[in-house]
């Protein structure tokens, strides 16, 4: 069931190493029911604890994100709006509200970080390449495996990952960054090295830029989600899980011998690791750019 609720504000931020250190969360919970999501946690706070099915949509999102945005402290930091759930999902095709956010963007000229399996991005391509050409907007999208039949299991309600890859392209083309997450390596599931190898493939021939590529961790709700997963899909894995994950996270062999099969692959595709950030453009940049992009209408 989606519920609405009026934010108060919208700009959160969180210590990270990657993307950016500001959030602004447009959906809480997520339809798209990703048996390893790591977000389950944050609806602890929402005196729920369903996060797949009870989603909650803040319709007066782009209101307060004009306002926050506009302030003269603000200093254009870009900013993800999908940190703890994916601004893509189902829902949104119904209530429509990343549109109006985008214009705030454009509005402030501030960049922004999108991340989605969904294909419904592509509603709003128009309005992110108005956006892109004054302030930089990155796309990234996190795939686990090409194989449809274990996606399907795994991410159900998501796009299929060749589609989310050709999405990316979409992307690209018109001059986004782009980023593709290889995340989560699923330990006996989707860490073959065949699988992993036809994602760096795909990478490599859509042209898609760098991949980063993360195994599964399983911490709290998480893990009780992913283990009910598994004795429904994979139940001869559970005692390799047992011991594989006694802290939470993989083993150090595991580990390094998934770091020995990526780093194999970066080599034979030439792909690496890289997160530029997102960034504003100057004056100078956007008023050449928006000549250009005028003399192109
Ligand atoms: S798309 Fe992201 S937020 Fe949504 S269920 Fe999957 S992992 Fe969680």
């Amino acid at each position: 069931m989606v519920k609405e609720l009026m934010a108060r504000s919208i700009l959160h931020y969180h210590e990270r190493t990657f993307s950016t250190n500001w959030d602004a969360n447009i959906y809480r919970g997520c339809e798209h029911k990703c048996r390893y999501c790591f977000a389950q946690y944050s609806h602890r706070y929402l005196n729920t604890e369903d996060f797949f099915e009870d989603i909650f949509v803040k319709i007066n999102a782009s209101e307060i994100l004009t306002k926050e945005l506009g302030k003269k402290k603000w200093k254009k930091f870009p900013v993800n709006v999908s940190g703890i759930s994916d601004c893509y999902q189902p829902a949104e095709a119904k209530y429509r509200i990343m549109p109006k956010v985008i214009r705030s963007f454009i509005a402030n000229r501030n960049p922004l970080v999108i991340v989605t399996k969904s294909i419904l991005i592509l509603r709003d391509i128009e309005l992110i390449k108005e956006l892109n050409n004054v302030a930089e907007v990155t796309v990234i999208i996190s795939v686990s495996t090409l194989d449809e039949e274990k996606r399907r299991s795994i991410e159900p309600k998501a796009a299929p990952t060749i589609e989310r890859m050709k999405m990316l392209k979409e992307f690209k083309d018109i001059g986004c960054k782009t980023v593709v997450l290889l995340m989560p390596i699923i330990p006996y599931i989707t860490d073959d090295e065949k699988d992993l190898d036809e994602i760096f493939r795909v990478t490599k021939e859509f042209g898609l830029g760098s991949i980063i590529a993360w195994p599964l961790h399983l911490h709290g709700k998480t893990k009780s989600v992913f283990y009910s997963f598994l004795r429904e899909h994979f139940p001869e894995l559970i005692s390799n899980y047992d011991l594989l994950y006694r802290n939470g996270t993989v083993s150090d062999e595991y580990s390094a011998d998934l770091q020995r099969t990526v780093s194999d692959l970066r080599k034979k595709y030439r792909l690496y690791s890289v997160y530029e950030q997102t960034r504003p453009k100057s004056d100078k940049w956007t008023q050449q750019s928006l000549m250009g992009f005028e003399r192109s209408q």
